[in-house]
């Protein structure tokens, strides 16, 4: 066993008394409102710098010559705190000011705010400068009430610590006080009781009804270091991702049961989508601004909610299945989005499969993409190597038994046939095969001990153990803005 320092979300569902409901609502308007008035001045100190640029210009100056001259600087989270704590007022004893109210509340909630709009308008600029991977960042705009996300992050003094679980059902908030899990917390407690857990801060968001705490920690995880012998016994498995199943393996999930190869879309989703299209019709049903709409909504977005929980709960049963079944898995090394493309493209959705009527298109590459994120992260968890081929490698196009090259077979085919001996299997299968294949080829070219991940390009890379998330691998934010010590406590 190796220990690592790894940061961990472990999140709870809440079960708040009506009174804390009120106030963890308000929490979350505090946090909004200092998000709203960090973006204000921002927005302000950018519209004047704007403003003087092109006065320079109409003055004949060039544009970028403009841009240099005019030195505006836009405010972060330091000066607008130091502004806002000198000009907010004071409700106890008749100051008014902006924020008269601000100690109702914990005081992190305005110093999250503030950090989260620098974030926010970091990702702005450096998407506009090319910087930044993934989609297009746009300018951020302000959080309105019953629109944006219910949320808000407190910290903590780590050496006397606020936010704590006190017994397995109940986590203390600072301020707040305790509120009750609805689960149970008796793992975090263990690992907090042995000091392999720290607490760094929570989140607490409000997702359809429900209210949920995202506690942070930073913990003290054993490795493996070399596979179990059940591992052993699975070996290598070449895993291909898609959308009419989810994952399709080149052997038995488990090895009791002959139909685990292939893992469909969670299939309990069918019915909560058959309940999602009734209350969406009810829905539609109803007079605008009346009750019983407002009421439907509140339907519609509960289901929602749970589709979503329930997906998330399906994906990670089975990456931890597969990372802990497996001593080594492969999987394609392109992007799902590319995949996804492709599949489309192809044709596959037009003609109304099971990936346009089950699926959101959105939700489908948000699954794919989660499952190799979890792989990654769950394979030195459970001591086995995660191999990820090289982006190109033909694994459709290849018969799996004899190796001959089908070129007409593209990814919207369900079948593979081979011309040469006759193969006739689910496509998916053949590649399943294929990337197992191509897995033990560069298992060969590299040496790899276990919780590695293998690029096959011939490196083998230590993955990068702080990114892991636990539970709550469904809010990646977690991890990019939570930095512990980032906060200055006042
Ligand atoms: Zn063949």
């Amino acid at each position: 066993m190796a220990t690592h320092e790894v940061l961990r979300a472990f999140r709870f569902a809440l079960d708040p008394s009506e009174t804390q409901v009120v106030a963890l609502a308000r929490y979350a308007g505090a946090a909004r409102w200092a998000f709203n008035h960090a973006l204000a001045i921002k927005q302000a100190a950018h519209q004047q710098w704007r403003a003087e640029v092109d006065a320079l210009v109409k003055s004949g100056i060039a544009e970028p010559e403009a841009r240099k001259a005019v030195k505006i600087a836009i405010p972060s989270k330091p000066a607008i705190q130091k502004a806002w704590v000198a000009e907010r007022g004071d409700s106890r004893c008749d100051v008014d000011g902006s924020c008269p109210w601000w100690w109702e509340v914990n005081n992190y909630c305005f110093q999250s705010g503030f950090i989260d709009a620098d974030a926010s308008w970091r990702n702005w600029l450096s998407s506009l400068r090319g910087n930044r991977d993934g989609r297009r960042v746009g300018y951020p705009r302000y959080k309105k009430k019953g629109r944006s996300r219910d949320s808000f992050r407190l910290h903590h003094d780590v050496k006397r610590p606020s936010i704590r679980l006190l017994g397995h059902r109940r986590l203390n908030l600072p301020k707040l006080g305790e509120v009750r899990l609805h689960g149970s917390g008796k793992r975090l407690m263990r690992l907090a009781a042995r000091g392999q857990a720290v607490i760094q801060s929570v989140t607490v968001s409000r997702a359809g009804s429900r209210w949920y705490a995202s506690v942070l920690c930073k913990v003290q995880q054993e490795l493996p270091q070399r596979p179990t012998a059940r591992q052993r016994v699975g070996g290598l498995v070449g895993v291909d991702l898609g959308s009419a199943y989810l994952a399709v393996l080149s052997d038995r999930l488990h090895r009791d049961n002959p139909d685990s190869a292939v893992v469909e879309h969670p299939r309990r989703l069918k019915l909560s989508m058959d309940r999602l299209v009734k209350a969406q019709r009810a829905l539609s049903r109803t007079v605008k601004g009346s009750a019983r709409r407002a009421k439907a909504a509140r339907k519609v977005a509960r289901i929602h909610h749970q589709i979503a929980e329930r997906r998330a709960t399906d994906v990670h049963a089975f990456t931890k299945c597969l990372t802990s079944n497996f001593s080594h898995i492969a999987v394609e090394g392109f992007s799902v989005e590319g995949m996804i493309a492709r599949e489309t493209a192809s044709g596959r959705s037009r003609r109304g499969s099971k990936l346009s009527s089950l699926f959101n298109r959105h939700l489908l590459d948000a699954s794919l993409g989660e499952v190799k994120r979890q792989l990654s992260y769950k394979a030195p968890w459970y001591g086995a190597t995660l191999i990820v081929l090289a982006p190109g490698e033909p694994v459709n196009l290849i018969c799996s038994r004899c190796g001959a090259q089908n070129s007409r077979v593209t990814v919207s085919d369900s079948k593979f046939s081979c011309r040469d001996c006759g193969l006739h299997i689910a496509r998916q299968q053949n590649a399943a095969r294929n990337i197992m294949r191509a897995g033990r080829r560069s298992l060969g070219s590299v040496t790899s001990g276990s919780g590695e991940t293998i690029n096959a390009r011939g490196g083998a890379v230590r993955p990068h153990t702080r990114s892991g998330v636990g539970r709550a691998a469904l809010k990646r934010e977690d991890t990019r803005s939570h930095r512990p010590g980032a906060i200055p406590r006042e």
